[in-house]
Protein backbone atom coordinates (compact mmCIF):
# COMPACT_ATOMS: atom_id res chain seq x y z
CA UNK A 1 0.00 0.00 0.00
CA UNK A 2 1.48 3.33 -1.25
CA UNK A 3 1.83 5.86 1.34
CA UNK A 4 0.95 9.30 0.95
CA UNK A 5 3.34 12.09 2.38
CA UNK A 6 3.86 16.03 1.94
CA UNK A 7 5.90 17.88 -0.05
CA UNK A 8 8.33 20.01 1.60
CA UNK A 9 10.98 22.12 0.32
CA UNK A 10 10.84 20.14 -2.79
CA UNK A 11 11.03 16.35 -1.30
CA UNK A 12 8.57 14.29 -0.31
CA UNK A 13 8.48 12.78 3.18
CA UNK A 14 5.89 9.64 4.01
CA UNK A 15 7.63 9.43 7.51
CA UNK A 16 5.21 10.34 10.49
CA UNK A 17 3.37 9.41 13.96
CA UNK A 18 0.32 9.23 12.44
CA UNK A 19 -1.75 8.26 9.15
CA UNK A 20 -5.27 8.68 8.06
CA UNK A 21 -7.31 6.03 5.68
CA UNK A 22 -7.52 6.54 2.08
CA UNK A 23 -10.79 4.76 0.72
CA UNK A 24 -11.54 3.43 -2.78
CA UNK A 25 -15.37 4.36 -2.73
CA UNK A 26 -15.91 2.15 -5.12
CA UNK A 27 -14.98 -0.73 -3.51
CA UNK A 28 -14.93 0.25 0.02
CA UNK A 29 -11.76 -1.02 0.34
CA UNK A 30 -8.54 0.93 2.13
CA UNK A 31 -5.89 1.90 -0.61
CA UNK A 32 -3.47 4.19 0.59
CA UNK A 33 -2.53 5.80 3.53
CA UNK A 34 -2.15 9.87 4.35
CA UNK A 35 0.31 11.08 6.75
CA UNK A 36 -1.02 13.27 9.36
CA UNK A 37 1.48 15.65 9.87
CA UNK A 38 2.37 17.88 12.78
CA UNK A 39 3.41 21.79 14.18
CA UNK A 40 6.93 20.67 13.72
CA UNK A 41 6.08 19.29 9.82
CA UNK A 42 4.64 22.72 9.62
CA UNK A 43 7.26 24.61 10.72
CA UNK A 44 9.43 23.22 7.83
CA UNK A 45 7.88 24.24 5.18
CA UNK A 46 7.41 27.47 6.37
CA UNK A 47 11.23 27.87 6.87
CA UNK A 48 11.95 26.81 3.44
CA UNK A 49 8.81 29.22 2.65
CA UNK A 50 10.95 32.05 4.16
CA UNK A 51 14.06 31.16 2.16
CA UNK A 52 12.33 30.93 -1.08
CA UNK A 53 9.58 33.83 -1.35
CA UNK A 54 11.33 37.10 -1.38
CA UNK A 55 12.94 35.54 -4.88
CA UNK A 56 10.45 34.65 -6.08
CA UNK A 57 8.49 37.84 -5.44
CA UNK A 58 11.42 39.83 -6.85
CA UNK A 59 11.03 38.03 -10.07
CA UNK A 60 9.30 39.72 -12.98
CA UNK A 61 5.52 39.32 -13.26
CA UNK A 62 6.19 37.62 -16.89
CA UNK A 63 8.58 35.16 -15.66
CA UNK A 64 6.06 33.95 -13.17
CA UNK A 65 3.82 33.72 -16.03
CA UNK A 66 5.39 31.11 -18.23
CA UNK A 67 5.70 29.02 -14.98
CA UNK A 68 1.46 29.07 -15.36
CA UNK A 69 1.90 28.11 -19.01
CA UNK A 70 4.32 25.48 -18.60
CA UNK A 71 2.09 23.74 -15.94
CA UNK A 72 -0.75 24.39 -17.29
CA UNK A 73 0.28 22.31 -20.34
CA UNK A 74 1.91 19.58 -17.96
CA UNK A 75 -1.85 18.95 -16.21
CA UNK A 76 -3.15 19.04 -20.04
CA UNK A 77 -0.12 15.74 -20.36
CA UNK A 78 -1.22 14.48 -17.67
CA UNK A 79 -4.69 14.98 -17.60
CA UNK A 80 -6.13 11.10 -18.23
CA UNK A 81 -3.81 10.03 -15.26
CA UNK A 82 -4.74 13.24 -12.72
CA UNK A 83 -8.41 12.17 -13.35
CA UNK A 84 -8.10 8.43 -12.48
CA UNK A 85 -5.95 8.52 -9.00
CA UNK A 86 -8.99 11.93 -8.45
CA UNK A 87 -11.53 9.39 -9.08
CA UNK A 88 -10.23 6.40 -7.43
CA UNK A 89 -10.04 8.77 -3.96
CA UNK A 90 -13.28 10.78 -4.47
CA UNK A 91 -15.68 8.47 -6.32
CA UNK A 92 -16.53 11.21 -8.99
CA UNK A 93 -17.08 9.69 -12.23
CA UNK A 94 -13.81 10.28 -14.63
CA UNK A 95 -15.37 12.38 -17.12
CA UNK A 96 -16.53 14.96 -13.75
CA UNK A 97 -12.72 14.79 -12.57
CA UNK A 98 -11.64 15.70 -15.96
CA UNK A 99 -14.22 18.83 -14.97
CA UNK A 100 -12.67 19.64 -11.80
CA UNK A 101 -8.90 19.32 -12.99
CA UNK A 102 -10.52 21.57 -15.92
CA UNK A 103 -11.96 24.18 -13.87
CA UNK A 104 -8.72 24.65 -11.78
CA UNK A 105 -6.83 24.66 -14.69
CA UNK A 106 -8.81 27.84 -16.09
CA UNK A 107 -8.14 29.83 -13.01
CA UNK A 108 -4.30 28.89 -13.93
CA UNK A 109 -5.26 30.13 -17.08
CA UNK A 110 -6.07 33.73 -15.57
CA UNK A 111 -2.67 33.92 -14.19
CA UNK A 112 -0.82 33.46 -17.35
CA UNK A 113 -2.15 36.80 -17.67
CA UNK A 114 -0.81 37.96 -13.96
CA UNK A 115 1.68 40.78 -15.13
CA UNK A 116 -1.49 42.88 -17.03
CA UNK A 117 -3.47 42.06 -13.70
CA UNK A 118 -1.13 43.39 -11.12
CA UNK A 119 -0.10 46.67 -12.91
CA UNK A 120 -0.23 49.76 -10.56
CA UNK A 121 -2.58 52.85 -10.58
CA UNK A 122 -0.64 56.29 -11.01
CA UNK A 123 -1.61 60.17 -10.92
CA UNK A 124 0.72 62.06 -12.58
CA UNK A 125 0.43 66.02 -10.56
CA UNK A 126 -1.72 64.59 -7.64
CA UNK A 127 0.07 68.10 -6.05
CA UNK A 128 2.71 70.69 -7.59
CA UNK A 129 5.54 68.35 -8.77
CA UNK A 130 4.24 65.46 -6.59
CA UNK A 131 3.01 62.43 -8.44
CA UNK A 132 1.28 59.47 -6.86
CA UNK A 133 1.49 55.84 -7.19
CA UNK A 134 -0.19 52.50 -5.55
CA UNK A 135 0.24 48.99 -6.49
CA UNK A 136 -0.04 45.37 -5.03
CA UNK A 137 2.57 43.11 -3.50
CA UNK A 138 2.66 39.81 -1.94
CA UNK A 139 1.56 38.78 1.74
CA UNK A 140 4.54 36.86 1.85
CA UNK A 141 3.32 33.17 2.75
CA UNK A 142 0.02 32.29 2.50
CA UNK A 143 -1.91 28.92 3.43
CA UNK A 144 -4.64 27.44 2.04
CA UNK A 145 -6.99 24.66 3.69
CA UNK A 146 -9.51 22.85 1.20
CA UNK A 147 -12.21 20.09 1.24
CA UNK A 148 -12.53 16.63 -0.51
CA UNK A 149 -14.94 17.21 -3.20
CA UNK A 150 -13.16 19.61 -5.82
CA UNK A 151 -9.15 17.93 -5.13
CA UNK A 152 -7.60 19.96 -8.37
CA UNK A 153 -10.11 23.11 -8.42
CA UNK A 154 -10.10 24.10 -5.09
CA UNK A 155 -6.28 24.03 -4.50
CA UNK A 156 -5.39 25.90 -8.13
CA UNK A 157 -8.11 28.45 -7.58
CA UNK A 158 -5.95 29.35 -4.39
CA UNK A 159 -2.63 28.10 -5.03
CA UNK A 160 -2.38 29.62 -8.64
CA UNK A 161 -3.48 33.48 -7.56
CA UNK A 162 -1.29 33.10 -4.66
CA UNK A 163 1.95 32.06 -6.17
CA UNK A 164 1.12 33.98 -9.07
CA UNK A 165 1.01 37.07 -7.45
CA UNK A 166 4.19 36.51 -5.59
CA UNK A 167 3.51 34.54 -2.54
CA UNK A 168 5.01 31.56 -1.42
CA UNK A 169 1.53 29.12 -0.76
CA UNK A 170 1.23 25.69 1.66
CA UNK A 171 -1.68 23.50 1.06
CA UNK A 172 -3.65 21.20 3.63
CA UNK A 173 -5.63 19.08 1.11
CA UNK A 174 -8.53 16.66 2.40
CA UNK A 175 -7.13 13.67 4.21
CA UNK A 176 -9.75 11.69 2.66
CA UNK A 177 -8.61 12.37 -1.10
CA UNK A 178 -4.69 14.11 -0.83
CA UNK A 179 -2.60 12.13 -3.98
CA UNK A 180 -3.74 14.75 -6.67
CA UNK A 181 -2.85 17.61 -4.60
CA UNK A 182 0.62 16.21 -4.61
CA UNK A 183 0.69 15.54 -7.49
CA UNK A 184 -0.59 18.93 -9.01
CA UNK A 185 2.98 20.59 -7.07
CA UNK A 186 4.66 18.10 -8.61
CA UNK A 187 3.82 19.55 -11.73
CA UNK A 188 4.28 22.76 -10.54
CA UNK A 189 8.21 21.95 -10.02
CA UNK A 190 8.49 20.44 -13.11
CA UNK A 191 7.36 23.75 -14.79
CA UNK A 192 10.24 25.34 -12.95
CA UNK A 193 8.45 26.57 -9.71
CA UNK A 194 11.32 27.18 -7.55
CA UNK A 195 11.35 24.43 -4.10
CA UNK A 196 9.37 25.94 -1.08
CA UNK A 197 6.91 28.11 -3.37
CA UNK A 198 3.87 25.35 -3.54
CA UNK A 199 4.44 23.07 -0.40
CA UNK A 200 1.76 20.37 0.80
CA UNK A 201 1.53 19.33 4.00
CA UNK A 202 -1.03 16.65 5.15
CA UNK A 203 -3.31 16.44 8.04
CA UNK A 204 -6.37 16.87 10.06
CA UNK A 205 -7.26 18.90 12.86
CA UNK A 206 -3.75 19.51 14.17
CA UNK A 207 -2.48 21.20 11.20
CA UNK A 208 -5.15 23.20 10.57
CA UNK A 209 -4.50 24.55 14.17
CA UNK A 210 -1.36 24.72 13.81
CA UNK A 211 -1.70 26.52 10.34
CA UNK A 212 -4.37 29.10 11.85
CA UNK A 213 -1.43 29.96 14.91
CA UNK A 214 1.74 30.14 12.72
CA UNK A 215 3.03 33.35 13.48
CA UNK A 216 4.69 33.54 10.10
CA UNK A 217 1.60 32.77 7.62
CA UNK A 218 -0.05 36.05 6.86
CA UNK A 219 -3.37 35.02 5.13
CA UNK A 220 -5.52 31.23 4.95
CA UNK A 221 -7.81 30.47 2.46
CA UNK A 222 -10.90 27.78 3.15
CA UNK A 223 -13.07 25.72 1.77
CA UNK A 224 -15.35 23.37 3.66
CA UNK A 225 -18.29 23.22 5.65
CA UNK A 226 -19.67 25.92 7.70
CA UNK A 227 -19.09 25.38 11.21
CA UNK A 228 -14.90 24.07 10.40
CA UNK A 229 -15.14 27.53 8.04
CA UNK A 230 -16.40 29.96 11.14
CA UNK A 231 -13.87 28.25 13.46
CA UNK A 232 -10.92 28.61 11.03
CA UNK A 233 -12.30 32.31 10.46
CA UNK A 234 -12.74 33.24 14.18
CA UNK A 235 -9.09 31.35 14.72
CA UNK A 236 -7.80 32.62 12.05
CA UNK A 237 -8.56 36.63 12.36
CA UNK A 238 -7.90 36.49 16.18
CA UNK A 239 -4.16 35.59 15.14
CA UNK A 240 -3.77 38.46 13.33
CA UNK A 241 -4.20 36.72 10.16
CA UNK A 242 -6.53 37.52 6.57
CA UNK A 243 -9.17 35.13 6.16
CA UNK A 244 -11.81 34.20 3.87
CA UNK A 245 -13.47 31.09 4.26
CA UNK A 246 -16.06 29.47 2.61
CA UNK A 247 -18.77 27.43 3.75
CA UNK A 248 -21.40 24.74 3.19
CA UNK A 249 -24.78 25.48 0.79
CA UNK A 250 -28.32 24.76 -0.02
CA UNK A 251 -28.89 26.27 -3.27
CA UNK A 252 -32.14 26.44 -4.65
CA UNK A 253 -33.79 26.24 -7.99
CA UNK A 254 -36.92 28.21 -8.54
CA UNK A 255 -39.16 26.67 -11.50
CA UNK A 256 -41.54 29.41 -12.87
CA UNK A 257 -44.86 28.55 -14.65
CA UNK A 258 -43.64 29.74 -17.94
CA UNK A 259 -40.48 27.43 -17.48
CA UNK A 260 -39.50 24.88 -20.10
CA UNK A 261 -40.24 21.86 -17.71
CA UNK A 262 -38.38 19.38 -20.14
CA UNK A 263 -35.11 21.20 -20.33
CA UNK A 264 -35.31 21.98 -16.41
CA UNK A 265 -35.85 18.33 -15.26
CA UNK A 266 -32.63 17.71 -17.71
CA UNK A 267 -30.44 20.62 -15.69
CA UNK A 268 -31.96 19.12 -12.55
CA UNK A 269 -30.46 15.67 -13.21
CA UNK A 270 -27.10 16.74 -13.61
CA UNK A 271 -27.08 19.31 -10.62
CA UNK A 272 -28.74 17.72 -8.01
CA UNK A 273 -27.03 13.98 -8.67
CA UNK A 274 -23.98 14.89 -10.44
CA UNK A 275 -20.73 13.78 -8.45
CA UNK A 276 -23.99 12.28 -6.27
CA UNK A 277 -24.50 16.02 -4.80
CA UNK A 278 -21.07 16.53 -3.30
CA UNK A 279 -20.84 19.91 -5.14
CA UNK A 280 -21.49 23.24 -2.81
CA UNK A 281 -22.91 24.72 -5.93
CA UNK A 282 -25.45 21.45 -6.41
CA UNK A 283 -29.43 22.17 -6.41
CA UNK A 284 -30.59 19.78 -4.10
CA UNK A 285 -33.77 21.88 -3.32
CA UNK A 286 -36.57 23.07 -6.35
CA UNK A 287 -39.10 25.90 -5.96
CA UNK A 288 -41.52 24.57 -8.46
CA UNK A 289 -44.13 27.89 -8.42
CA UNK A 290 -47.74 27.09 -8.86
CA UNK A 291 -49.47 23.72 -7.44
CA UNK A 292 -50.10 23.10 -11.55
CA UNK A 293 -45.91 23.99 -11.67
CA UNK A 294 -45.49 21.35 -9.08
CA UNK A 295 -47.37 18.63 -10.20
CA UNK A 296 -45.95 18.47 -13.79
CA UNK A 297 -42.80 19.13 -12.41
CA UNK A 298 -43.05 16.26 -10.21
CA UNK A 299 -44.54 14.02 -13.18
CA UNK A 300 -41.41 14.50 -15.48
CA UNK A 301 -39.11 14.24 -12.72
CA UNK A 302 -39.54 10.19 -11.12
CA UNK A 303 -38.81 8.68 -14.75
CA UNK A 304 -35.67 11.45 -15.26
CA UNK A 305 -35.07 9.86 -11.65
CA UNK A 306 -35.57 6.36 -12.21
CA UNK A 307 -33.15 6.19 -15.54
CA UNK A 308 -30.63 7.53 -13.71
CA UNK A 309 -27.44 4.85 -13.75
CA UNK A 310 -25.35 4.55 -10.48
CA UNK A 311 -21.99 3.25 -11.08
CA UNK A 312 -18.31 3.25 -10.63
CA UNK A 313 -15.92 6.01 -11.29
CA UNK A 314 -14.67 4.18 -14.59
CA UNK A 315 -18.51 3.05 -15.92
CA UNK A 316 -18.46 5.54 -18.68
CA UNK A 317 -22.42 5.59 -18.69
CA UNK A 318 -22.52 6.49 -14.96
CA UNK A 319 -24.01 9.82 -14.35
CA UNK A 320 -22.61 9.51 -10.72
CA UNK A 321 -20.53 7.40 -8.91
CA UNK A 322 -19.91 6.39 -4.34
CA UNK A 323 -20.12 8.93 -1.97
CA UNK A 324 -16.81 9.90 -0.28
CA UNK A 325 -16.85 7.45 2.71
CA UNK A 326 -18.66 4.96 4.84
CA UNK A 327 -19.64 7.87 7.67
CA UNK A 328 -21.11 9.90 4.64
CA UNK A 329 -23.23 7.48 3.19
CA UNK A 330 -24.81 6.45 6.48
CA UNK A 331 -25.07 10.49 7.50
CA UNK A 332 -27.07 10.80 3.96
CA UNK A 333 -29.18 7.89 4.65
CA UNK A 334 -29.85 9.09 8.26
CA UNK A 335 -30.84 12.62 6.65
CA UNK A 336 -33.47 10.56 4.45
CA UNK A 337 -34.82 8.37 7.68
CA UNK A 338 -35.11 12.19 9.13
CA UNK A 339 -37.42 13.52 6.17
CA UNK A 340 -39.45 10.49 6.09
CA UNK A 341 -39.84 11.27 10.27
CA UNK A 342 -40.17 14.80 10.25
CA UNK A 343 -43.22 14.36 7.50
CA UNK A 344 -41.86 14.49 3.73
CA UNK A 345 -43.11 12.51 1.51
CA UNK A 346 -39.94 10.14 0.50
CA UNK A 347 -41.01 10.14 -3.73
CA UNK A 348 -37.79 8.04 -4.56
CA UNK A 349 -35.92 6.05 -1.90
CA UNK A 350 -32.01 5.54 -2.95
CA UNK A 351 -31.19 4.39 0.71
CA UNK A 352 -30.50 0.17 0.27
CA UNK A 353 -28.86 0.87 -2.40
CA UNK A 354 -25.92 -2.06 -4.03
CA UNK A 355 -24.02 -2.34 -7.08
CA UNK A 356 -23.64 -6.06 -7.94
CA UNK A 357 -19.98 -6.77 -7.90
CA UNK A 358 -18.97 -3.85 -5.60
CA UNK A 359 -21.20 -4.39 -2.46
CA UNK A 360 -19.10 -2.58 0.31
CA UNK A 361 -18.70 0.41 -2.23
CA UNK A 362 -20.41 3.76 -0.54
CA UNK A 363 -23.42 4.17 -3.19
CA UNK A 364 -26.71 5.82 -2.36
CA UNK A 365 -29.38 5.77 -4.90
CA UNK A 366 -30.71 9.17 -6.23
CA UNK A 367 -33.85 10.20 -3.66
CA UNK A 368 -36.71 12.50 -4.17
CA UNK A 369 -39.06 14.15 -1.48
CA UNK A 370 -41.80 16.43 -2.03
CA UNK A 371 -43.34 18.30 0.42
CA UNK A 372 -40.74 19.67 2.17
CA UNK A 373 -41.61 22.26 4.54
CA UNK A 374 -39.30 25.10 5.75
CA UNK A 375 -39.68 23.92 9.09
CA UNK A 376 -38.05 20.84 8.54
CA UNK A 377 -34.20 19.85 9.81
CA UNK A 378 -33.46 18.58 6.52
CA UNK A 379 -34.43 21.69 4.63
CA UNK A 380 -32.52 23.51 6.61
CA UNK A 381 -29.59 21.81 6.74
CA UNK A 382 -26.88 20.70 3.98
CA UNK A 383 -27.20 16.91 3.16
CA UNK A 384 -24.19 17.04 0.72
CA UNK A 385 -25.66 13.64 -1.08
CA UNK A 386 -27.91 13.11 -3.87
CA UNK A 387 -30.93 14.13 -2.09
CA UNK A 388 -33.31 16.13 -4.18
CA UNK A 389 -36.53 18.36 -2.60
CA UNK A 390 -39.09 19.50 -3.34
CA UNK A 391 -40.56 22.73 -1.72
CA UNK A 392 -43.77 23.98 -3.45
CA UNK A 393 -44.18 28.20 -3.54
CA UNK A 394 -47.36 29.30 -3.97
CA UNK A 395 -45.99 32.33 -5.72
CA UNK A 396 -42.55 34.28 -7.08
CA UNK A 397 -42.64 36.08 -3.77
CA UNK A 398 -42.84 33.40 -1.66
CA UNK A 399 -40.24 31.54 -4.21
CA UNK A 400 -37.65 34.55 -3.65
CA UNK A 401 -38.22 34.73 -0.15
CA UNK A 402 -37.29 31.03 0.63
CA UNK A 403 -33.45 31.48 -0.32
CA UNK A 404 -33.00 34.49 0.69
CA UNK A 405 -34.27 33.37 4.05
CA UNK A 406 -32.01 30.21 4.45
CA UNK A 407 -29.04 29.83 6.57
CA UNK A 408 -26.92 29.54 3.23
CA UNK A 409 -26.46 31.45 0.59
CA UNK A 410 -23.93 30.19 -1.99
CA UNK A 411 -25.78 29.75 -5.27
CA UNK A 412 -29.61 30.06 -6.87
CA UNK A 413 -31.54 29.58 -10.05
CA UNK A 414 -34.30 30.52 -11.77
CA UNK A 415 -35.75 29.15 -14.95
CA UNK A 416 -38.25 31.04 -16.88
CA UNK A 417 -38.83 32.49 -20.08
CA UNK A 418 -39.75 35.91 -18.67
CA UNK A 419 -37.01 38.67 -18.55
CA UNK A 420 -38.75 40.73 -16.32
CA UNK A 421 -39.37 37.65 -13.59
CA UNK A 422 -35.51 36.85 -13.92
CA UNK A 423 -33.99 40.30 -13.45
CA UNK A 424 -36.24 41.37 -10.31
CA UNK A 425 -35.27 37.63 -9.22
CA UNK A 426 -31.58 38.55 -9.44
CA UNK A 427 -31.38 41.65 -8.14
CA UNK A 428 -33.69 40.76 -4.81
CA UNK A 429 -32.55 37.63 -4.12
CA UNK A 430 -29.79 37.26 -1.41
CA UNK A 431 -27.28 34.65 -2.27
CA UNK A 432 -24.24 35.56 -3.66
CA UNK A 433 -24.68 33.21 -7.28
CA UNK A 434 -27.43 33.15 -9.63
CA UNK A 435 -28.33 31.49 -12.25
CA UNK A 436 -30.60 32.59 -14.96
CA UNK A 437 -31.58 28.90 -16.84
CA UNK A 438 -28.36 27.88 -15.19
CA UNK A 439 -28.43 25.90 -13.04
CA UNK A 440 -24.92 25.69 -11.62
CA UNK A 441 -23.87 29.24 -11.97
CA UNK A 442 -20.04 29.02 -11.00
CA UNK A 443 -18.76 31.99 -12.11
CA UNK A 444 -15.79 32.11 -14.93
CA UNK A 445 -12.05 32.05 -13.62
CA UNK A 446 -11.53 35.29 -14.57
CA UNK A 447 -15.09 36.46 -12.23
CA UNK A 448 -15.11 35.41 -8.46
CA UNK A 449 -16.63 32.67 -6.49
CA UNK A 450 -17.77 33.25 -3.61
CA UNK A 451 -21.29 33.02 -1.14
CA UNK A 452 -22.92 34.86 1.26
CA UNK A 453 -24.62 34.59 4.60
CA UNK A 454 -23.14 31.25 6.44
CA UNK A 455 -21.57 29.94 2.83
CA UNK A 456 -18.84 32.43 3.32
CA UNK A 457 -17.11 34.57 5.92
CA UNK A 458 -14.67 36.91 5.21
CA UNK A 459 -14.89 40.07 2.79
CA UNK A 460 -13.49 38.47 -0.43
CA UNK A 461 -13.98 35.74 -3.02
CA UNK A 462 -11.80 33.08 -4.58
CA UNK A 463 -10.19 33.82 -7.94
CA UNK A 464 -10.42 36.72 -10.51
CA UNK A 465 -9.81 40.18 -9.20
CA UNK A 466 -10.85 39.24 -5.67
CA UNK A 467 -8.27 36.85 -5.37
CA UNK A 468 -5.80 39.11 -6.29
CA UNK A 469 -7.02 41.21 -4.02
CA UNK A 470 -6.94 38.66 -1.17
CA UNK A 471 -3.49 37.09 -1.74
CA UNK A 472 -1.61 41.12 -2.04
CA UNK A 473 -1.95 44.28 -0.41
CA UNK A 474 -1.35 47.81 -1.73
CA UNK A 475 1.20 49.94 -1.16
CA UNK A 476 0.57 53.81 -1.89
CA UNK A 477 3.46 56.36 -2.79
CA UNK A 478 3.44 59.67 -2.78
CA UNK A 479 6.69 61.50 -4.35
CA UNK A 480 8.32 64.77 -5.72
CA UNK A 481 11.98 65.40 -6.81
CA UNK A 482 12.86 69.06 -5.47
CA UNK A 483 15.10 70.87 -7.74
CA UNK A 484 17.19 71.42 -5.32
CA UNK A 485 15.64 74.41 -3.86
CA UNK A 486 14.27 75.13 -0.41
CA UNK A 487 10.39 75.63 -0.88
CA UNK A 488 8.15 77.31 1.27
CA UNK A 489 8.49 77.22 5.32
CA UNK A 490 7.68 74.33 7.81
CA UNK A 491 4.41 73.48 7.65
CA UNK A 492 2.66 72.29 10.53
CA UNK A 493 -0.87 71.78 9.67
CA UNK A 494 -2.10 68.59 7.72
CA UNK A 495 -0.98 68.38 4.27
CA UNK A 496 -3.16 69.43 1.36
CA UNK A 497 -2.92 69.15 -2.43
CA UNK A 498 -4.79 72.16 -2.29
P1 LIG B 1 -14.83 19.74 6.03
O1 LIG B 1 -15.23 21.03 6.64
O2 LIG B 1 -15.06 18.48 6.78
O3 LIG B 1 -13.24 19.76 5.72
C1 LIG B 1 -12.63 20.82 5.05
C2 LIG B 1 -11.20 20.95 5.56
O4 LIG B 1 -11.21 21.26 6.95
C3 LIG B 1 -10.38 19.69 5.38
O5 LIG B 1 -9.10 20.03 4.91
C4 LIG B 1 -10.33 19.11 6.79
O6 LIG B 1 -9.12 18.40 7.04
C5 LIG B 1 -10.44 20.33 7.67
N1 LIG B 1 -11.13 20.03 8.93
C6 LIG B 1 -12.12 19.12 9.13
N2 LIG B 1 -12.52 19.13 10.42
C7 LIG B 1 -11.78 20.08 11.05
C8 LIG B 1 -11.74 20.56 12.39
N3 LIG B 1 -12.55 20.09 13.34
N4 LIG B 1 -10.86 21.54 12.68
C9 LIG B 1 -10.05 22.05 11.74
N5 LIG B 1 -10.04 21.61 10.45
C10 LIG B 1 -10.90 20.65 10.11
O7 LIG B 1 -15.49 19.70 4.58
P2 LIG B 1 -15.52 18.50 3.53
O8 LIG B 1 -16.44 17.45 4.04
O9 LIG B 1 -14.15 18.13 3.15
O10 LIG B 1 -16.17 19.24 2.28
C11 LIG B 1 -17.55 19.38 2.09
C12 LIG B 1 -18.05 20.73 2.56
O11 LIG B 1 -17.36 21.77 1.88
C13 LIG B 1 -19.52 20.95 2.25
O12 LIG B 1 -20.11 21.59 3.35
C14 LIG B 1 -19.50 21.85 1.03
O13 LIG B 1 -20.66 22.63 0.84
C15 LIG B 1 -18.33 22.69 1.34
N6 LIG B 1 -17.79 23.31 0.14
C16 LIG B 1 -17.97 24.65 -0.01
C17 LIG B 1 -17.52 25.28 -1.14
C18 LIG B 1 -17.69 26.76 -1.30
O14 LIG B 1 -17.01 27.33 -2.13
N7 LIG B 1 -18.55 27.41 -0.56
C19 LIG B 1 -16.86 24.55 -2.13
C20 LIG B 1 -16.70 23.18 -1.94
C21 LIG B 1 -17.16 22.58 -0.79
Amino acid sequence: MDDIGHLIAGATGTKAARYGDVFDPNSGKVQKRVVLGTKADLDQAVAAAQAAQPGWAATNPQRRARVMFRFKELVERDMDKLAHVLSSEHGKVIADSRGDIQRGLEVIEFCCGIPHVLKGEFTLGAGPGIDVWSFRQPLGIGAGITPFNFPAMIPLWMSGVAIATGNAFILKPSERDPSVPVMLAELFKEAGLPDGILQVVQGDKEMVDAILDHPAISAVSFVGSSDIAHYVYSRGVAAGKRVQAMGGAKNHGIVMPDADLDQVVNDLAGAAFGSAGERCMALPVVVPVGEDTAERLKAKLIPAIAALRVGVSTDPDAHYGPVVTAAHKAKIESYIQMGVDEGAELVVDGRGFTLQGHEQGFYVGPTLFDHVTTAMTTYQEEIFGPVLQIVRAKNFEEAVALPSKHQYGNGVAIFTRNGHAAREFASRVNVGMVGINVPIPVPVAYHSFGGWKRSAFGDTNQHGMEGVKFWTRVKTVTGRWPDGSVQGDSSFVIPTMG
